[in-house]
């Protein structure tokens, strides 16, 4: 029996992870994929410390942090399913295996959201993705269109555009709502186009992507001729496990924690992108501040040995 699980590998989890091993609790650190969403991340220039890190290189830093206390234990895979029994929890991996924890922090992140446009499944993996500055670099002086106005998509083009020929930065806005510095950093490249207040209607393409069909005529053609379309058009919160577990989601489906960070079902905690804490600010720094709230919250809990906070928002 764990004193607590942690279930997730990205930021907030591994910091999660840092905390309750200093409050020497007795902690497993679950995931599959490590490092999370924070890998995508090519040029992270506001992890306060680090005046410029790449994403994969930041992670791999919390990952040997977290993992360097002799009471933080690593299991590698997927939980399939999560119950309470009495006054623990149980987690059941893919292949079987059973784990036991007092409490739970919920650090699953979030999942990329798809279009869900006609030739967009089909074409998915033959010029169709989801992380431009994971997959720019395929497409050395080729053309490619990044779809979304958000930080992912314009730090996405800023980052295309130093490989690809040329960049469509497609947003369905003409105001963008990415941090203004990757929307300078996007305007100084002379090889990327703003294709604003338009749709993509359909992904075009037999073998590969060829191309996109556009709701707003561009140029006088309502077509785009590409090599490549990543889609950045945000994240849905990975919230499938602490559903099963019974917790309540808020307005814009995190799950609805208190101040504490406790959801609904006493002894689970969420941290990162898929809690609606930090005012659904997801970044490294909010991340990290809720892997740090939540271990603390979990070793009150644990202290109070009747359930500690009230569980929150009934
Ligand atoms: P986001 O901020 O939610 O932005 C999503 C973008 O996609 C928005 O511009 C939105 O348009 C557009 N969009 C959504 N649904 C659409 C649809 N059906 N059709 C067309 N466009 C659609 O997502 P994100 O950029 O992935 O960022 C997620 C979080 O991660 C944010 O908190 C962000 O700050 C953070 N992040 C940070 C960094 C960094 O600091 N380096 C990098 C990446 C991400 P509207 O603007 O019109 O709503």
């Amino acid at each position: 029996m764990k004193d607590v699980a942690i279930i997730g590998l990205g930021c907030a989890g591994y910091t999660a992870a840092i905390y309750s091993a200093r409050y020497k609790l007795d902690t497993v650190i679950i995931g599959e994929v490590e490092g999370g969403m924070g890998m995508s991340a090519a040029d992270v220039g506001n992890w306060p410390g680090d005046i410029d890190i790449a994403g994969p290189d930041l992670m791999e830093k919390f990952k040997n942090h977290a993992l360097s206390f002799e009471n933080v234990a690593h299991v590698s895979g997927r939980v399939e399913h999560a119950e309470k029994a009495g006054d623990h929890f149980v987690l059941t991996m893919q292949n079987g295996d059973t784990l036991e924890a007092k409490a739970l922090i919920i650090a699953t992140g979030s999942n990329k959201r798809h279009l869900d446009l006609p030739g967009e499944s089909e074409l998915s993996g033959k010029g169709v993705t989801y992380c431009a500055t994971c997959d720019a670099f395929f497409y050395r002086g080729k053309t490619v269109a990044v779809i979304g106005g958000g930080d992912s998509a314009v730090e996405g083009a800023a980052i295309a555009a130093q490989v690809a020929a040329k960049v469509y930065l497609i947003h369905r806005r003409d105001e963008f709502r990415a941090e203004p510095y990757w929307v300078d950093k996007v305007h100084e490249k002379d090889n990327v186009e703003f294709v604003l207040n338009t749709n993509v209607l359909e992904i075009l393409g037999e073998e590969r992507v060829s191309g996109v069909k556009l709701d707003t005529p561009y140029n006088g053609s309502d077509t785009l001729d590409l090599d490549g379309v990543f889609i950045e058009v945000g994240s849905i919160p990975a919230t499938a496990l602490a559903e099963q577990l019974g917790c309540k989601l808020d307005d814009r489906k995190h799950l609805k924690v208190d101040d504490a960070l406790q959801t609904n079902i006493k002894g689970v905690f969420a941290a990162g992108d898929v809690s609606g804490g930090s005012n659904h600010f997801a970044q490294f720094a909010t991340a990290a501040g809720e892997g740090a709230v939540a271990a603390n919250s979990v070793f009150s809990y644990l202290q109070a040995g009747d359930g500690g906070h009230s569980g929150a928002m009934g």
